[in-house]
């Protein structure tokens, strides 16, 4: 972290990062982004907040979200609005030509059950439920962009293409597929889906193999001495939580990286013979391509070494498969983009009086890591404040949400006129 602020400070002064930093304080005085700015009501923005949240979307059941959206959509009168085969649903507010395009992402799955209470609570400023924050609060905050836009007036030269994502939770699914497949492929690409006071500018390597262990499935009473996938998937576990890890790196909220979880087990089928098969998931994550290729490495190596040992037999499972960063651009010139710089430059004249300077992550782990991986200028930003994330005891500020946005529109706006 302290070595992030020093270059932060450092940039401040050159001359590359003022002229890449699109935000002014007369953008804010332009009549019709006054009126989008003071347009919005908090009260009207959270009951569509707390109905939202009510209706439950775990990952590939996103329908009624998605059809919730897309009449939103329809009503903001978006041109080519759809809705693929994966439920994303998006639409774009045409720009009067010249400018850069820039899609806003949200995504519309949880990682709850169909049958978590999400019932939404409030306590004081507080609303509290599963999802309220990630990523519920950054669809209603999207939705509101857009509104706000209209209600301004506001004509931007780029396009603004509205996407409401799907599938983010299990592997960046949906707006993978929306990348590949729509035909759009916008100059720059704004995940929403971090809380309003951070912004994250990179993409976290993400790879997750399942271990397989297989053995003769013989009867207890014959079983002493054979080889054992049991055995076999207990020391191997062992063996993947003994590898060395580089030193770690410390982002927001806790995160330390890089880092293994083993995050299921399982195998064998009955209580009296030794397991033909079992297993172990493994989530690897790191901050840098090098690093996460050594780390799976090192991994398969312990399987293959324990397997061995044990005279078992062993495979290996790609559960969710790594991105391929080759195409990504250099931290370099991801940090000095004039997404990042305004980005910057806009969050720092919204933030919460009194909260620190928003300080840009080299890390991300939305769907901007795709549009990273293709070389598509990106960061993962955000409309409202919440903590605890995919825990029971998520919850978001109701105020937030009132800046949060204005600081979207002000974003929109500079990024797509310029
Ligand atoms: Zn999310």
């Amino acid at each position: 972290m302290r070595t992030l602020i020093t270059s932060l400070l450092l940039l401040a002064a050159s001359p590359l990062q003022a002229e890449s930093n699109w935000f002014t304080e007369a953008l804010l005085n332009r009549p019709d982004v006054r009126k989008a700015l003071s347009s919005l009501d908090e009260r009207t923005i959270v009951d569509e907040w707390v109905r939202l949240t009510e209706m439950p979307a775990p990952s590939g059941q996103e329908r009624a979200r998605a059809e919730y959206v897309r009449a939103e959509v329809e009503k903001l009168g978006l041109t080519d609005v759809r809705v693929d085969e994966m439920l994303n649903v998006s639409g774009v507010r045409k720009g009067t030509g010249g400018g850069a395009s820039v899609a806003f992402v949200a995504h519309t799955d949880t990682v709850f059950p169909a049958t978590t209470d999400l019932k939404v609570k409030r306590d004081g400023n507080l609303l509290r439920a599963p999802g309220v924050g990630d990523d519920t609060g950054n669809v209603v905050a999207m939705l509101e962009l857009f509104r706000a836009l209209n209600r301004g007036g506001i004509k931007t030269k780029g396009d603004l293409i509205l996407v409401a994502s799907t599938q983010e939770e299990i592997g960046l699914k949906g707006a993978k597929h929306w990348l590949h497949h729509s035909g759009y492929k916008p100059d720059m690409f704004v995940a929403l889906d971090a809380p309003s006071n951070e912004i994250w500018y990179g993409a976290l390597r993400i790879e997750m193999v399942k271990l397989i262990f297989t053995s003769p499935s013989v009867h207890t009473l014959f079983s002493r001495d054979e080889p054992t996938a049991a055995k076999a998937m207990a020391k191997a576990i062992e063996a993947v939580y003994d590898i060395a890890l580089p030193e770690r790196i410390e982002g927001i909220g806790g995160i330390r990286l890089p880092t293994i979880n083993v995050g299921m087990l399982g195998g064998g089928t009955v209580l009296n013979a030794i397991p033909a098969e079992a297993w172990f998931t493994v989530d690897l994550r790191s901050a840098d391509s090098s690093t996460q290729e050594r780390l799976r490495a090192a991994i398969v190596e312990a399987g293959r070494r324990v397997a061995d040992e044990q005279r078992v037999g062993f495979r290996i499972e790609q559960t969710v498969a790594a991105e391929d960063y080759s195409k990504a651009l250099t931290k370099e010139q991801r940090l000095n983009h004039p997404l990042v710089q305004t980005a910057i430059g806009t969050f720092n004249h919204f933030r919460k009086p009194g909260s620190p300077p928003v300080i840009p992550m080299d890390l991300g782990s939305t769907d901007a890591n795709i549009a990273i991986s293709l070389g598509i200028p990106a960061i993962a930003a955000g409309g409202v404040l919440f903590s605890n994330p995919h825990q029971m005891e998520e919850n978001a500020e109701a105020n937030s949400i009132v800046p949060g946005v204005r600081q979207l529109i002000v974003l929109a706006v500079a990024l797509t006129t310029h």
